[in-house]
């Protein structure tokens, strides 16, 4: 993980991260001989360079519009799996929310619904890392990053991934889910008042999807994110077209994506995406020793 850190933000020096960056990134960490990498600046990287899946945690990534509930299975997933969830949109947030240098220009451009610069992308993806690395934290389940093709070749050029789950949903409905979201502003649970319940027509099924509603305590302390206005969702979703849906073609051609139209809320989608995942087992074992 230290690998991962560290050389996501020396790939990306004043934004300038590119393909050829990855690719040396790639070529530092794949020439590390045992006997050479001690005493190099990156000597850590070796005990994370390119390890077989057997032998350390799932390293998986969620794509997905805005509002699809990337971050909902992201998170159940990271519990069932005892890895981290990390969502850049958080880390984002968190520097939002703190009275650092960078707040005020993060807030003009994550209120517009624009990307955040890869600069400053990798360096808090690095912290966070770092973070969890120093806390011995092992693989992960990332959400909201990457979110280009150039995130996607620098990410592979330091690490494997080994699964990308693309979770779907039509998008008259991730509209209206992204409006009715709302957080606790005590306790940072997230909740959705939009009651979905559209018909199927012109090719796209039916869905339903129960609203999730907070705990009498959460309720008169419910915020709304500043970036979910109908404004600002229809721009997220029409730059996610344009710039994270490139994102998908590149794992395709990997042989990586898994595909997943969320057929409904929580109750109906969970199974089914426990099922495609080979996971039920998992689960049972886990409630069965809670
Ligand atoms: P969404 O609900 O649109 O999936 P997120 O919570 O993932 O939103 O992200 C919120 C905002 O944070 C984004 O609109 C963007 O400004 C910024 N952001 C998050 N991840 C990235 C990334 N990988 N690259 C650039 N900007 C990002």
């Amino acid at each position: 993980m230290a690998a991962v850190q560290r050389l996501l933000r020396a790939a990306a020096p004043g934004g300038s991260a590119t393909a050829a960056a990855a690719a040396a990134a790639r070529r530092r960490m794949t020439s590390l001989a045992p006997s050479a990498a001690a005493g190099f600046p990156f000597a850590a990287e070796e005990r994370v360079r390119r390890r077989p899946m057997a032998e350390r945690n799932v390293q998986w990534v969620f794509l997905g519009c805005p509002g699809v509930g990337k971050g909902t299975y992201a998170s159940r997933l990271s519990r069932l799996l005892g890895v981290p969830h990390i969502a850049t949109g958080d880390l984002v947030r968190d520097e939002l929310a703190s009275t650092g240098p960078l707040a005020a220009q993060l807030a003009e451009i994550v209120n517009q619904g624009k990307l955040v610069s890869d600069e400053i992308i990798f360096n808090l993806l690095s912290k966070r890392l770092k973070k969890g690395e120093d806390q011995g934290e092992s693989g992960f389940i990332l959400d909201g990053f990457p979110r280009t093709v150039k995130q996607a070749e620098i990410l592979d050029g330091v690490t494997d991934i080994d699964m990308v789950v693309n979770l779907k949903l039509r998008e008259d409905v991730l509209l209206e889910k992204c409006l009715g979201r709302r957080i606790c502003g005590q306790c940072g649970k997230n909740f959705n008042l939009a009651c979905i319940d559209v018909k199927g027509e012109n090719g796209l099924p039916a869905i339903y999807m129960e609203p999730l509603l907070p705990p009498n305590n959460c309720m008169s302390k419910l915020i709304t994110r500043a970036d979910d206005t109908e404004e600002v969702v229809r721009n997220r979703l029409r730059i996610y077209n344009d710039m994270s849906q490139p994102v998908e073609g590149f794992y395709r051609e990997q042989g990586k994506l898994l595909e997943f139209d969320l057929p409904g809320g929580i109750p109906e989608s969970w199974p089914k995406l426990l099922q495609v995942l080979n996971l039920e087992d998992q689960e049972e074992l886990k409630l069965a020793a809670a």
